[in-house]
């Protein structure tokens, strides 16, 4: 575990023991899942040194700019598999306009659209688990309900809508598991999730 300001970096068994201990006063209903789009892989690894602080400190600039009070997400996962803790848990992301006061945003390094980036296993590994955990801890069922994608909700209204449907985004990724839409999370990423959770 490393630490720089307020982002705090783990391994997924550091993250698992840190969040087994935590004590969480805001109530979390929602696992959100988004892919970054930039940086992608081959700017996360174009940079050598500190590659993880550097990229969470430009991401919260690029959120500032775009009018966040801070860095929008409360977890960053990486290619490698190590993630990151942001936004402290008990602040609500900003992360899906309409599911953020009760959700957990996390922003998985990368670009899983069509032809785009290929996650790692490990990146792969982490994401699943890190799902599982989230729930087990908050006591969530690992259906639809709690872990969501992005591309789910609309962004104008904030609310959710049919496949094909309102004005949404890729993210995570057209490609992310295998697709983005509820029925690709449920055939190929659910299932995932309830055997990484069986595993831990
Ligand atoms: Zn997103």
């Amino acid at each position: 575990m490393t630490q720089q300001g307020k982002f705090i970096l783990f391994t997924l068994d550091e993250f698992a023991s840190w969040l087994d201990n935590l004590i969480l006063h805001r109530k979390i209903s929602l696992i959100q899942n988004h892919h970054t789009f930039l940086p992608d892989y081959k700017a996360f690894n174009k940079r050598k040194t500190d590659k993880y602080f550097s990229w969470l400190v430009s991401m919260e600039a690029a959120h500032r700019e775009r009018g966040f009070s801070e860095i929008a997400q409360n977890v960053t996962t990486f290619p490698d598999g190590m993630l990151a803790i942001c936004r402290n848990f008990e602040t609500v992301p900003a992360g899906i306009k309409g599911a953020n006061a009760n959700g957990i945003c996390m922003e998985h390094l990368g670009n899983f659209d069509l032809e785009k980036d290929a996650m790692t296993e490990a990146h792969q590994h982490t994401i699943v688990t890190i799902n599982g955990l989230l729930c087990n801890k908050f006591k969530l069922g690992i259906n639809t309900n709690s872990i969501v994608y992005h591309h789910w909700y609309d962004l104008n209204t904030g609310k959710l809508v049919a496949e094909g449907t309102g004005t949404t985004k890729t993210c995570p990724g057209t490609n992310f598991f295998g697709g983005n839409t509820k029925q690709a999370c449920q055939q190929n990423f659910l299932p995932l999730v309830k055997e990484a959770l069986i595993a831990v």
